[in-house]
């Protein structure tokens, strides 16, 4: 099934330019990979953003541009020349399944967080966090935006469904209590945060205390 919720265009051009932050480029660059919409959208926005540079005239290069450049070559490898050395097999997991992780917290009977292990910027958090059929999650602001993709299962956010694909931003002006759907089995989600949650009530308190997101 394909995502019904999508990033919106002004996120997919700046992931398209590598100017997200680093763990906001992971969540978008999730849904990317299962979404062949943002797919398209993305190579507008990178076709657009080349034309445009072949227009400037020669400038040095910053002092981030390499790694940014490694980054956009893994997500677009080049098309190998007939006497190209062979190159080792590549790994066919998706994006997810290779993100390295650290130790998964539980936080309730149902309610685990596992941190991903990926250099961020400061105060930016992104992790794992998975939800058991039924369980209404916390009811929680935001102190920045958020950025989340569902990886499996489905939660029902107000009267708006979100299920396996479907990509959710929050900023600040949002305060919600997400509650993932029994008939879908649990919900797992890969999310980006920019500081901290504003939790209410006990499971707030917790997710704060005990995993720091
Ligand atoms: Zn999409």
């Amino acid at each position: 099934m394909s995502a019904r919720h999508h990033p919106a265009d002004a996120v997919l051009a700046d992931y398209a330019a590598g100017t997200l932050r680093p763990g906001f480029d992971i969540v978008v660059a999730a849904h990317v990979e299962s979404c062949e919409r943002c797919r398209r959208h993305v190579r507008l926005f990178e076709k657009a953003a080349g034309a445009m540079m072949s227009d400037l005239p020669p400038a040095e290069m910053s002092a981030d541009a390499l790694p940014l450049m490694l980054a956009r070559l893994e997500r677009n490898p080049p098309a190998a020349s007939a006497d190209a050395p062979i190159a080792p097999p590549r790994d066919t997991r998706s994006l997810i399944e290779r993100l390295p992780v650290k130790r998964r917290r539980w936080l309730a009977p149902g309610v685990w967080v596992q941190p991903i292990d990926v250099p961020q910027l400061p105060g930016d958090k992104l992790y794992f966090l998975r939800v058991a059929a039924g369980i209404r999650g916390l009811h929680h602001g935001h102190s920045g935006p958020e950025f989340t993709a569902v990886v499996s299962g489905a939660l029902r956010d107000g009267k708006t469904t979100y299920r396996a694909g479907d990509f959710i931003e929050c900023d600040t002006e949002v305060v919600h209590r997400p509650k993932v759907l029994a008939q879908d089995g649990g919900c797992l989600c890969i999310a980006a945060s920019e500081g901290s949650l504003k939790g209410q009530g006990f499971l707030g308190e917790l997710i704060r205390t005990i995993a720091g997101v």
